[in-house]
Parts: structure tokens; C-alpha cells; sequence
């Protein structure tokens, strides 16, 4: 396990939430990352994982249950206390505002901003540096508009790093890219040492990336662990309804799994 003394701890207890009170979306969600420990929340289409990372980066507050980061109540300080420590990445990017690189990157330092002072010296060196670090100093003048999807990814990640948090939260960080963009923008993230809790669709990446994984599954983590305990072919059929069969002739590295759509069981089909 990684661990680094400014990564923080972060521990999900018994949460619940939903749109309206009586009408849970997700329900009795528990985790927990070591101070910089990576979690993959994996899970079908509307299993709750987005509706999850909103209440950790405190923008839905939870029915029921509390999150902690460094055993500190997100609901019991400030919002800007929370943004000093946890940086987000969604999947919507900004609108195609006409924003420069370089100026989406220091949005990432308003959170440590003094009132509405100018961008310190400090401000400055940390945008340069995640722009550095993302290998984005070439691009860092364009419209962020003007960007390829994974340009605009790492853009995204690189306003993450110059907010110097203690954890990064994301959804879905690889989507739209292409696999070998997928790759690099995880082993960045990796190299990072912090601690990660994110959404990933592709199972293989998910385990390959995390420390631990949670498997959700109609609003709840029905497996959280280490990538080879949770992600059993039995409970990706299961979960995901396909035939999930492991690829026996890996070496180590590699696809873990051949995924097929399980055959309908006759009777059902003719008593369609
Ligand atoms: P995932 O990210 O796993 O695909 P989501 O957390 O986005 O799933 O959504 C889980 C379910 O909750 C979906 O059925 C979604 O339509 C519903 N949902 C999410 N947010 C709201 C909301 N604010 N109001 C009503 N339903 C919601
Ligand atoms: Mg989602």
C-alpha cells in the first residue's frame, strides 16, 4: 500500500441519500481509504456511483450516514475546508467558455485564494507545475474549447493537482478516450500517491489501478476489497447480467475476463 503523510484518510459510514426522503438511490455505504490508498468504484449504469462521489465531495449531504476525511465530518466544516483538502474531476467538462489552459488550471487554486486577491506567486508555481507534471506547457495559451477529449482530460486533472489536495475524487476519468490515453492519465494518477477514489467502467483498469474495489450494485457496495476478492467472474455475472468467463492463459497482465451476453433461457423467450 502506497502512503504518503499529506495524503488523507477518508471513511464512508453507513450513508444514504436520495432525492426525496423514503426513496434511497444509494443506502448502508461503507468504505474506507487509507491516507493514500486508490479505491475503484465499479458498477453498472445507475448502481449509485455518481450519486456516491456527490455526497463525498460534499455537494449532496447525506439522508443518513456521515463522511470522514481525516476523521473530520465533511458536513461539519466549511465547504471551502473541504475544497482546501479534495479536489474533484467530473465528467462534464466546463462549457465552451472561451478560458485558456493556464486559466482553468489556477481555478484550481481558488479554493486556498485570500478574498478576492490576484493570484499569488504560490498560486502561480502550482499551475505551472500541474501544468508541467500533465505535460501541458505547450498547450497551456489555447481555448480549453479548442482541445481533443483527452487533452481536456488531463487539463481537468491538472486543475486537480495545482488545488494541492490531500485526496482527488473523479468519475469516470477515462471515458471518451482511447485506450492508450486511458492508460497514461491512471498511471499518472498513480504516480500521484495520493488518495483516489474513482469511478471506472472497465473492470481490468479498475483492478489494475486500485488498492481496493467497490462493486456497486443497486445502490449499494455488495463487495468491497482487494481488485482479485471483489472482482470474481461469478459476481460480474451476476452484477453486471453477462456471462463472465476468466481468461485462463493470462499472464499476469492483461484482460482478466471474456465477457459474453448469457443465452436466454428458453422458456422465457417463448413466453415472450
Ligand atoms: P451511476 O453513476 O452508477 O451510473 P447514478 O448515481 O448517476 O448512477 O444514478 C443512480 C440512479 O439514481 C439512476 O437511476 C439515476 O437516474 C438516479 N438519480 C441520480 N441522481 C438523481 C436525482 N438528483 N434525482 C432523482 N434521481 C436521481
Ligand atoms: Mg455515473
Amino acid at each position: 500500500m502506497s502512503c504518503k503523510s499529506d495524503a488523507a484518510a477518508l471513511e464512508v459510514r453507513d450513508l444514504a441519500w436520495g432525492p426525496d426522503r423514503g426513496r434511497p438511490i444509494i443506502s448502508e455505504v461503507a468504505l474506507a481509504a487509507a491516507a493514500g490508498e486508490r479505491i475503484a468504484i465499479v458498477g453498472p449504469n445507475g448502481a449509485g456511483k455518481t450519486t456516491l462521489l456527490r455526497c463525498l465531495y460534499r455537494a449532496y449531504r447525506p439522508d443518513r450516514g456521515r463522511v470522514l476525511v481525516d476523521g473530520e465530518d465533511v458536513w461539519a466544516v466549511p465547504a471551502r475546508r473541504v475544497a482546501q483538502k479534495m479536489a474533484v474531476v467530473l465528467q462534464e467538462a466546463p462549457a465552451d467558455f472561451p478560458f485558456r489552459v493556464r486559466d482553468i488550471v489556477l481555478l484550481g487554486r481558488i479554493p486556498h485564494r485570500q478574498g478576492l486577491a490576484s493570484w499569488s506567486e504560490r498560486d502561480r508555481r502550482l499551475a505551472a507545475h500541474a501544468l508541467e507534471h500533465l505535460e501541458l506547457q505547450g498547450m497551456a495559451d489555447r481555448v480549453f474549447a479548442s482541445l481533443s477529449g483527452g487533452e481536456k482530460q488531463r487539463v481537468l486533472v491538472a486543475r486537480a493537482l495545482a488545488q494541492d489536495p490531500r485526496i482527488i475524487v473523479l468519475d469516470e476519468p477515462t471515458n471518451h478516450l482511447d485506450i492508450r490515453h486511458q492508460l497514461e492519465i491512471l498511471q499518472l494518477l498513480k504516480a500521484l500517491r495520493i488518495t483516489i477514489v474513482t469511478t471506472l467502467h472497465d473492470i481490468d483498469l479498475a483492478a489494475d489501478f486500485a488498492d481496493r474495489v467497490a462493486l456497486m450494485a443497486g445502490g449499494r457496495v455488495v463487495a468491497f476489497g482487494p481488485p482479485d476478492q471483489v472482482l470474481t467472474a461469478e459476481r460480474i455475472s451476476e452484477v453486471f447480467a453477462v456471462r463472465a468467463r476468466r481468461d485462463p492463459s493470462r499472464d499476469g497482465s492483461g484482460a482478466r475476463f471474456f465477457f459474453s451476453i448469457p443465452a436466454r433461457p428458453v422458456q422465457a423467450e417463448a413466453a415472450e
